[in-house]
C-alpha cells in the first residue's frame, strides 16, 4: 500500500520543533511571537501555519507541569517544612513559570509531529 503522502522524519521534525525551528529546513523560526505560529517559513516557505496544534500542546504540558511538580511539592514539605500557604504561592508560582516556558517548546514539537505526519488542518 502507498501513501499520497512522502514519508517525513518524525524525530528530525520533532527535534527541530522544539528547538522552535521549522521542521522542513530547521532554519527559520516556527514562531512569531510567543505562540502564533508563521504562516510561512521565512528560508523555505513551508506553510507551517496550516499546522493547526490546538490544544494539544496545552494538554501535554499540563502533564510535564504535573509530573514536574508532585516530586517539588513532596520534597519541599519535607525537607523545608514551609507553612500550608508559603508552600502554595510557591508552587503556584513555579507551575505558571513552568508552564509558560515549556508550552512553546511543546508546542514547537507538537506543530513538528504534525508537520511530519502531514496533519494540516482541512480547513486551511
Ligand atoms: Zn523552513
Amino acid at each position: 500500500m502507498t501513501t499520497p503522502h512522502p514519508a517525513r522524519d518524525l524525530g528530525e521534525a520533532m527535534r527541530r520543533g522544539l528547538a522552535n525551528r521549522c521542521p522542513n529546513c530547521g532554519e527559520g523560526r516556527m514562531f512569531d511571537g510567543y505562540l502564533t505560529v508563521a504562516g510561512k517559513c521565512a528560508a523555505c516557505g513551508e506553510p507551517l501555519g496550516d499546522y493547526r496544534a490546538a490544544d494539544g500542546p496545552a494538554f501535554f504540558t499540563i502533564c510535564i507541569v504535573g509530573a514536574l511538580l508532585v516530586p517539588i511539592l513532596g520534597f519541599t514539605f519535607v525537607i523545608f517544612r514551609p507553612e500550608p500557604l508559603t508552600l502554595v504561592l510557591i508552587v503556584s508560582a513555579i507551575s505558571v513559570v513552568l508552564a509558560l516556558v515549556l508550552l512553546r517548546f511543546v508546542k514547537g514539537a507538537f506543530i513538528g509531529y504534525l508537520w511530519a505526519k502531514h496533519e494540516r488542518d482541512p480547513g486551511a
